[in-house]
């Protein structure tokens, strides 16, 4: 579904340059969850945005299914990255415009009427169970609720894949568990392929199929949560 082969993201800074991901090569198949776990600074966030070129690996190839996302110009990429959605710890939403225009905002740029998108936000905000919140802004909204439009819409395309960076990070335990609930009611009903990276072990062992764990840019560990995590 998503491979990265000897992925290298090196960034150029006054001391020199910092490769914040070395040589990564990893594949995530089709339905699973999938975890990146690491402390701060351990290359997590760049390397989940050379899986939708966010950021342009320095080195090394990318592919989303049959298509090499590093062979394509920024305009094919484009129509892509409609296939990958993604969510954000600061949930980054329009503050402006309602939760139903934040949600039909992609599909807005993909050129479609309010007429062809009114249904499909509809279908979206029952999905996250936002039915009576639609015509709020999201300064009324809680974190948890703030984060259920920011999956709706990533999800407002139809994508395979859903990236989500520290998604669960700036919420309390109560609402992490049920963001990490709709995310893998998500994943079982839409057979949507989920990506996450954290900081927090427990993100991990709530709903991680695999895990990949993170150190100085590098993956020092792969596998079946159980297997990763219950070694001696
Ligand atoms: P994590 O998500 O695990 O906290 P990051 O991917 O954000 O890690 O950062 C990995 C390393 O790359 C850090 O040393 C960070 O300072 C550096 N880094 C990240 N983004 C940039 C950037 N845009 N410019 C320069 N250095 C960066
Ligand atoms: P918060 O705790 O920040 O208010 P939540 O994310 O817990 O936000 O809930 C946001 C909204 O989603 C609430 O209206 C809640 O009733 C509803 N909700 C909570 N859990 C579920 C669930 N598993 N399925 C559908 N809707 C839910």
């Amino acid at each position: 579904m998503i491979e990265l082969q000897n992925v290298t993201k090196s960034y150029k800074g006054r001391g020199g340059s910092v490769d914040a991901v070395r040589d990564i090569s990893l594949q995530v198949k089709p339905g699973e969850i999938f975890g990146i776990i690491g402390h701060s600074g351990a290359g997590k966030s760049t390397l989940i945005r050379c899986m939708n070129l966010l950021e342009r690996p320095t080195s090394g190839r990318a592919w989303f299914g049959k298509t090499e996302l590093t062979a394509l110009s920024e305009r094919q990429l484009q129509a892509e990255r409609r296939k990958i959605g993604m969510i954000f710890q600061h949930f980054n939403l329009l503050a402006s415009v309602t939760v139903r225009e934040n949600i039909a905002f992609p599909l807005v740029l993909a050129g479609k009427s309010r007429k062809e998108y009114a249904a499909r936000v509809d279908e979206l905000l029952a999905l996250v169970g936002l039915e009576a919140h639609g015509d709020k802004y999201p300064s009324q909204l809680s974190g948890g609720q703030k984060q259920r439009v920011g999956i709706a819409r990533a999800l407002a395309a139809d994508p395979q894949v859903l990236l989500c960076d520290e998604a669960t990070s700036a919420l309390d335990p109560q609402t992490t568990n049920s963001i990490l609930s709709l995310l893998m009611s998500i994943n079982e009903k839409l057979g949507l392929t989920i990506i996450l990276i954290t900081h927090e072990m427990q993100v991990i062992r709530s709903i991680c199929d695999r895990v990949a764990v993170m150190d100085a840019g590098r993956i020092v560990e792969m596998g079946a949560v159980l297997d990763v995590f219950l070694r001696p």
